[in-house]
């Protein structure tokens, strides 16, 4: 194994009996390796390294952002998002109920219980996310339901490590990712579409996207903001 830099990202170049490059970046760190065929010369591989830059760079800035995120403490003063809106949280002490509050400048109080855990706070800013998600979700799907003129059965939240969104055809339930509290609103639209297409179209085929074009021609715009790295 050799190390090389190209543009300042040190990787790793590992030379096999194999046919075809394979490029790797690694959670957490972001370490990225080249395995290269054993005939091919550094020039070639650091070459190949330069033409994939930008997935790379897209690729560690995922895994920096998601590092951050599982890293969160719910302290006073840390950003947390609701629809695409940046709040700064702030945590009140109270022996009442556990809630969330949005305020007007921008803030988020939150109030837990004195000496309350980041998981505990965790809970509560998800328990809320889930309340405000069941309260919003029936109008989306209601006016979709009205323009692709297909029908809803049932609709829940879950968090989902993979996925924005499921559905489950036969009994025309969709799943949405709770994360998606934290996105903007055209995000939900998309993924209420996305899901409810499949009612028209199980596969993600041409008949698919064409009815995606049609019900919501910016889709894939907000697709790739969705599947951006989350600079949260
Ligand atoms: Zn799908």
């Amino acid at each position: 194994m050799t190390k090389f830099k190209v543009e300042n990202i040190e990787m790793d170049l590992i030379r096999k009996n194999i046919k075809n490059i394979h490029l790797t970046v690694y959670p957490p760190d972001g370490r990225v390796k080249l395995t290269v065929p054993r005939h091919m010369d550094d020039e070639e591989a650091r070459s190949f390294a330069l033409s994939k830059l930008t997935w790379i760079i897209k690729q560690r800035k995922k895994y920096a952002s998601l590092e951050k995120q599982e890293k969160r403490e719910y302290i006073t003063g840390e950003s947390h998002y609701y629809l695409g809106q940046k709040y700064l949280l702030n945590v009140i002490e109270t022996m009442g109920k556990h809630r969330v509050e949005l305020r007007e400048e921008g803030c988020m109080d939150m109030y837990v219980r004195p000496a309350s855990t980041p998981e505990k706070r965790e809970k509560v800013l998800f328990e809320w996310y889930r309340q405000k998600l069941k309260e919003l979700l029936p109008f989306y799907i209601e006016k979709w339901e009205r323009i692709i003129g297909v029908e809803v059965k049932e609709f829940g939240i879950k968090r989902m490590k993979t996925r924005w969104g499921t559905c489950n055809t036969r009994d025309k339930r969709i799943w949405i990712n709770l994360e998606l509290a934290r996105k903007a609103p055209q995000c939900l639209d998309y993924i209420v579409v996305h899901e409810m297409v499949h009612l028209l179209e199980k596969h993600h085929n041409k008949a698919f996207r064409d009815y995606m074009n049609e019900f919501l021609p910016a889709w894939k715009t907000i697709k790739n903001e969705l599947n951006e790295i989350n600079t949260q």
